[in-house]
């Protein structure tokens, strides 16, 4: 499954990502445009305008949420997505997936803590960001599991 986001959704588009799902978000990008990018690549709209989702004749997810959390719960619980097959497969900048890396060859591209407390990692082809499983992914897991909880009303 993949997705086209509108330019309200830049949070939600990232999160997407960091799942493993192909999120594109072109930012400005003009309803007409986003509509013709969903039909033509077989994209899932997601979006916060409620007319845009209306004219959208494909897939799509009508956002509620400002807050970007309660907008990942939304998608997910909507679409049942895998929250865990994918997860820290894709970079969040640039929508590229990431290639694994040897241990050696970070030594000079992360903090010496994070090189000495860490075994995998995996850089973006594209942009050269480096990912690894640290703090905030931890968290970031954490919360996930809470908005899945939700989703399964305990
Ligand atoms: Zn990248």
């Amino acid at each position: 499954m993949r997705f086209v986001a509108d330019d309200m959704l830049g949070r939600l588009a990232k999160w997407l990502r960091l799942l493993g799902y192909d999120v594109i978000y072109p930012a400005p990008a003009r309803d007409a445009q986003l509509l013709r990018l969903a039909q033509a690549e077989d994209r899932v709209l997601l979006t916060r305008d409620r007319g845009l989702a209306e004219r959208c004749s494909g897939r799509k997810v009508l956002v509620e949420s400002g807050d970007p959390w309660e907008q990942l719960s939304q998608v997910v619980r909507e679409l049942d997505l895998d929250v865990e097959k994918g997860f820290l497969t894709r970079c969040a900048l640039c929508n590229e997936p990431i290639e694994s890396l040897p241990k050696e060859e970070v030594r000079d591209l992360v903090p010496p803590y994070v090189f000495g407390t860490h075994e995998r990692f995996a850089r973006c082809p594209k942009c050269g960001r480096v990912y690894w499983e640290g703090s905030h992914v931890e968290r970031m897991r954490r919360k996930l599991k809470e908005a899945l909880g939700w989703k399964e009303g305990t």
